[in-house]
């Protein structure tokens, strides 16, 4: 008996020892798994760093791959094409212009009053209308045909009063975003198409020529006067509010960049312009490269995986793919999956995570912003968009601070292109006071930038201004950055009084002033659908 009692307490501690054996092993291998998935982001942290010295690196190859692209055709990955617009509007612009926008599933036809006076702007008009999938993958005459009537109806209806000689022909704005090999100001022939757009017999074809035929068969006076992409509407509407705006930045699914030139510097045209003066060149910027722009395992993935999923991944470039709305999701969710398959901090979430794309980048700023203690937001964009439960606040600090690496590094480098056209223009200050400096006279500059990532995303833009603060150094003077959407923005704080409310914005924009009022939304709308109609009026002859 006894020895059975003492058999059995023998049994018993053997048991203990043994789960608590066990359990030791499981703290301790946790403990590893944690280790390695804070390892992991540790090494992601360290290969996409941007140090001061690396951006100004960045800066210098920036500078001179322009320099290359404008020397040859062909000469750099930055294609620094010519766009024909020599003449930017000032806020001087008078009269009724009419414009059509059209860059995905919806067109837009436009009607614009301008003042006159002090870049004011008296009415605008604008109709929304759908493109069916029908109409995405026609032919080109069954596209052109839709839009010319849409904008003949919504002339008939808007016209009226305000028309004082209906019989002229009249010019049309017209915004196109697809890749164009420009011609003039006002025609370009289409490369390709892009964005679920696949209309086989209009590819190489001058798309203003297009547009002119069809309004011609449907009875409309009217001819496209200037084509132009989004980067050089931005330039064209920061001009417009601003005279020392020298550029403009788009930062939304994909991003690119255009600015003034000097004529006499685009030496792979000289033959072929004849003016002296100033030309916005279209850089294509998305497809820079180059050694010093800190690229990581997870890039380098992204990349080699691309050409089967996704034709736009498959076309777009390095810089680009550090940069933009498109990929930012996607670079995160590419460091969760390793982290999901070498540690256990999010359980059971390997199957999930490793779907191409599920991690939208509005997601992951959400994730990104979310300033509850407990993470809440993160918790649930998990659930609700990822399907996965239970991870822990730690596990959640530790994705927010993945989150923050890659908006980092792409609002970082950014800025470093920035202040890298700035450069080429000699406006980065390192040429001396003329250029930038604060002491002396200090010239000023502006640079426009637009897009759902820098406008949506404030922490993004947090960065950005500051790296490029950072990089100029204290000496110099930082360009004014600004959004044509955000002072509605800036608007909606002024409104409710906001500390934060950056002066210069309200101050640089008279428009602040005259549109307050209104509701932000419809401002946002306003201010981004006057855009083709400054190209107009910048091209149209006095
Ligand atoms: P597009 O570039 O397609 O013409 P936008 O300039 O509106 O259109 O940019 C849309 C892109 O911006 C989205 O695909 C998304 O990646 C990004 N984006 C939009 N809103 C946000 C946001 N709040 N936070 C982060 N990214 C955003
Ligand atoms: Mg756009």
């Amino acid at each position: 008996m006894g020895g059975a009692g003492l058999g059995l307490a023998a049994g018993c501690a053997v048991a203990t020892c043994a789960i608590a054996a066990v359990m030791v092993g499981h703290r301790v291998r946790s403990r590893r798994r944690w280790g390695r998935a804070v390892a992991l982001v540790r090494e992601f942290e360290e290969a996409s760093a941007t140090s001061v010295g690396r951006l100004r690196q960045v800066v210098d190859a920036m500078a001179v791959e322009m320099h290359a692209g404008l020397a040859s055709e062909g000469g750099s990955k930055l294609r620094m094409s010519l766009t024909f617009i020599d003449n930017l509007p000032d806020g001087s612009e008078e009269g009724t212009y009419y414009a059509l926008d059209l860059g995905g599933t919806n067109f837009r036809v436009l009607q614009i009053q301008f003042s006159g006076k002090g870049s004011m702007i008296l009415t605008h008009r604008v109709q929304r209308q759908p493109i069916s999938q029908e109409l995405m993958t026609g032919t080109r005459e069954e596209l052109f045909n839709f839009i010319a009537s849409t904008l003949k109806q919504f002339v008939q209806r808007e016209d009226d009063g305000i028309d004082q000689i209906p019989d002229v022909r009249k010019d049309l704005g017209f915004t196109f975003s697809f890749p164009v090999r420009q011609l003039s100001v006002s025609s370009g022939l289409l490369i390709k198409w892009t964005k679920g757009f696949s209309i086989k017999d209009a590819v190489g074809k001058d798309v203003a020529q297009c547009l002119n035929e069809a309004m011609l068969k449907t009875g409309l006076n009217m001819r496209v006067a200037a084509l132009v992409n989004d980067t050089v509407g931005t330039l064209a509407l920061g001009h417009y509010y601003d005279v020392d705006t020298v550029a403009a930045v788009i930062i939304g699914t994909g991003t690119n960049a255009c600015y003034l030139e000097r004529t006499d510097a685009i030496i792979k045209y000289q033959g072929l312009l004849m003016n002296s003066g100033d030309m916005v060149v279209n850089m294509e910027w998305g497809n820079f490269w180059s050694s010093h722009l800190p690229r990581t395992p997870y890039d380098i993935s992204l990349d080699d995986e691309s050409p089967n999923r996704n034709e736009q991944a498959r076309l777009s470039s390095g810089f680009e793919k550090m940069i933009s709305g498109m990929y930012l999701g996607e670079i995160v969710r590419r460091v969760l999956q390793r982290m999901a398959e070498e540690s256990d901090i999010f359980p059971d979430a390997v199957q999930n995570l490793s779907v191409p794309f599920v991690l939208r980048t509005p997601l992951m700023a959400a994730m990104h912003e979310d300033g509850s203690p407990d993470l809440r937001e993160v918790g649930r964009i998990l659930e609700d968009h990822l399907k996965i439960s239970g991870v822990s606040l730690k596990a959640r600090r530790l994705l927010v601070r993945v989150c923050d690496i890659v908006t980092r590094r792409a609002a970082r480098l950014a800025a470093a292109g920035i202040v890298g056209i700035l450069k080429k223009i000699g406006r980065d200050g390192s040429a001396g006071v003329a250029s930038g400096r604060t002491k002396g006279k200090p010239r000023r500059t502006v640079v426009a930038i637009e897009g759902g990532l820098y406008v949506g995303y404030s922490m993004f833009r947090e960065y950005l201004n500051e790296a490029v603060a950072e990089i100029l150094g204290e000496e110099v003077a930082p360009p004014c950055l600004f959004s044509a959407l955000l002072p509605a923005i800036v608007i909606q704080h002024y409104l409710k009084q906001m500390p934060s409310c950056p002066d210069y914005l309200v101050q640089n924009h008279p428009h602040c002033q005259v549109l307050k009022q209104q509701a932000v939304d419809s401002l946002k709308i306003k201010l981004f659908h006057i855009k083709p109609f400054l190209f107009l009026v910048s091209s149209t002859p006095k």
